[in-house]
């Protein structure tokens, strides 16, 4: 059993000490967000995970888990502290990293008062070099050795936003960039009872390797949107196109399904981060500049489709289903969905938006739509239907009762028939349907 400190309870930090409470360990979350900390402490998770609720629950009852805003007892009464603060991109498209560097500096004075060896590790995606910087700033905050009163190590996170827990506890590999013999055998042990693969290597790598993870991940959906566009100038299905792609195992059959974009928290920063972090050192990343091109692209082909086969879009009543970034998630971060609105408000259409999960978060950004109680709300005055996120209750709807005179579907949700016309990206006009 260990003692553990995370810092910063987001979705990262949350589902991580769920995980190391789950697995025995006692773990202390930390946030500066009061709210966050009462509503983790009655066992009511802040963001909506399958599982998440009803596994905190049972552990903050066994006292296995709690939350705190006072990040200095945390520290002192655990031997290691993870920092899944956030890192979001700065206007530029560079990395912010304040609040790693605010969390850093915070838990190096506490360490100044703090005896025996105190393990820091860095969980938030940060551009290589970052983590050897964190040391010499903990060096300097807390007068205490590297190596010696504590040590440093960086373990990047790959959980999927949706099936967080389920990636969590069953990681197709767990990646330890450490300093140390010693803080390889802790982590080590940590991470022992999940059975996955452990890849050890130093701090810069571990970095790098979560970034280009990301970037390959990313250039993958580009590169099916790409293929889409020509397939559609063809009237080629592209999913049968990926379908025959895929099935080479060099390749494999993820992350080829055509659409509207990438969005998250993750892609589009990391991304940019990793472009911006290449030309500060001098190379121009022209292939990952073409990724982001690719994916700003995409959610205003969706209408473009709608022009094309519906006409001028002033006036119409859109019912646009789907406002998180994909299904399963209250999360609207990077949203295609926030590109589709501007461009469908600047059209002057009428946006009737509804999802399951993330419309309270979405109408903080676009108060000025409307928004359904249900998704047969929003289609009852439609006069399109645009999908932006593929939630499994929009598959069930029988779509041809209510008045529509077009469905594009952003993320080939629909599967069975439907006598409304309807569009995809990268196919064009061919069969029953567009
Ligand atoms: P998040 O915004 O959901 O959570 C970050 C949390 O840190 C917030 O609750 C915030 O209040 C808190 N915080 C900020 N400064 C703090 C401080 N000084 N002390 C205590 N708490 C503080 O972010 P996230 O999605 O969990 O991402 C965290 C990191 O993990 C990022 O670097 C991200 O790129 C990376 N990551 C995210 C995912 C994902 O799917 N969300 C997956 C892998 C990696």
């Amino acid at each position: 059993m260990m003692k553990i400190s995370i810092i910063g309870a987001g979705y990262v930090g949350l589902v991580t000490g769920a995980t190391f409470a789950k697995l025995g360990n006692e773990v202390i979350l930390v946030d500066v967000v009061k709210e966050k900390v009462e509503s983790i402490n009655m066992g009511k998770s802040p963001i909506y995970e399958k599982g998440l609720d009803e596994l905190l629950k049972g552990l903050v009852e066994n006292k296995k888990l709690r939350a705190t805003e006072d990040l200095e007892s945390a520290i002192l009464s655990t031997d290691i502290s993870f920092v899944s603060v956030g890192t979001p991109s700065k206007e530029d498209g560079s990395i912010d990293l304040s609040y790693v560097f605010s969390a850093v500096e915070q838990i190096g004075e506490v360490l100044r008062k703090k005896d025996g060896y105190h393990l820091v590790v860095i969980k938030s995606t940060v551009i290589p070099g970052t983590t050897e910087k964190a040391g010499k700033t903990i060096e300097k905050v807390s007068g205490k050795k590297e190596g010696v009163d504590f040590g440093i190590a960086m373990n990047p996170e790959f959980l999927r936003e949706g099936v967080a827990l389920e990636d969590s506890l069953n990681p197709d590999r767990v990646v330890l960039g450490v300093k140390s013999k010693r803080d390889e055998e802790i982590l080590k042990e940590l991470y022992s009872p999940l059975n996955a693969p452990v890849l050890v290597v130093d701090p810069s790598t571990a970095e790098m390797i979560k970034y280009t993870s990301n970037a390959f991940l990313a250039s993958k959906i580009s590169f099916a949107n790409e293929i889409a566009n020509i397939c559609e100038r063809f009237g080629i299905d592209v999913e049968d196109v990926m379908k025959g792609v895929g099935m080479d195992h060099r390749i494999s059959p993820y992350f080829l399904k055509a659409g509207a974009g990438f969005g998250g928290s993750c892609f589009p920063k990391d991304v940019k981060a990793l472009i911006s972090a290449a030309e500060e050192k001098g190379y121009d990343p022209i292939l990952l500049k073409d990724v982001i091109e690719i994916n700003d692209r995409q959610p205003l082909r969706m209408i473009e489709l709608a022009e094309k086969y519906a006409g001028e879009l002033k006036g119409k009543n859109i019912a646009l289903l789907g406002l998180s970034f994909k299904p399963d998630t209250d999360d609207i971060r990077e949203s295609r969905a926030i590109p589709l609105v501007k461009e469908l408000l600047k059209k002057g259409a009428n946006v009737i938006a509804y999802d399951p999960k993330a419309m309270e978060n979405f109408k903080r950004l676009f108060p000025e739509i409307e928004y359904a109680k249900t998704a047969e709300k929003a289609l009852e005055k439609a006069d399109i239907c645009m999908i932006q996120a593929d939630w499994e209750e929009f598959k069930e709807i029988d779509y041809d009762k209510y008045p529509l005179k077009l469905i594009v579907d952003g993320r080939r949700t629909l599967k069975k028939d439907v006598k409304i016309p309807y569009a995809v990206i990268g196919k064009g006009k061919k069969g029953e349907n567009y």
